[in-house]
């Protein structure tokens, strides 16, 4: 016979959902993020709804080359936006140093880069085309927040959230 294992008990956040946060699921970025959404946005865990993607704000920056992705998450956030009317701030975050973006570079070759001299461009740009994508959702008195999040000088350990 096993012995029972100690049921541990965890606790709900009470409050209502005011933003949605998407940001790249890089672990090594998960405790900034974090960080960077209760310091700088004043958002207490259950005050917002995170939305962790591989790539950030990737998956909507390419409708036409990459359709399934940009639906799917395009009705994930509408949903949200839909079914918690307390929701009125959407906050995009990209990083520097992303894989997925790396990736999706090898993948979809010099069409990738076709109108930004380098990776940083191209990221920041994908905030702002994805931000107006999810202004035209319609939802009333919607505020987009954009950031971009640059490793730091010195052997890449810390970052810094810079607004768009
Ligand atoms: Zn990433």
């Amino acid at each position: 016979m096993d012995t029972p294992v100690q049921e541990q008990i965890y606790h709900l956040a009470e409050s209502k959902p005011l933003a949605i946060v998407v940001y790249c699921s890089d672990s090594r970025f998960q405790r900034a993020f974090r960080e960077f959404v209760g310091n700088e946005l004043h958002l207490k865990e259950g005050e917002y709804i995170p939305m962790v993607l591989s790539g950030g704000v990737a998956s909507l920056s390419e409708p036409s080359r990459l359709p399934e992705e940009f639906k799917y998450v395009k009705d994930r956030i509408r949903f949200f936006l839909e079914r918690f009317d307390s929701v009125h701030r959407v906050i995009l975050i990209n990083h520097e140093d992303c894989r997925h973006y790396e990736a999706l570079k090898s993948s979809l070759g010099s069409i990738f880069l076709q109108h930004v001299k380098h990776m940083t461009e191209r990221q920041i740009r994908d905030l702002s085309s994805v931000a107006k994508t999810l202004l035209g959702l319609g939802a009333p008195g919607l505020h987009i927040e954009l950031y971009y999040a640059r490793l730091g000088k010195n052997g890449a350990t810390t970052v810094r959230f810079e607004k768009i």
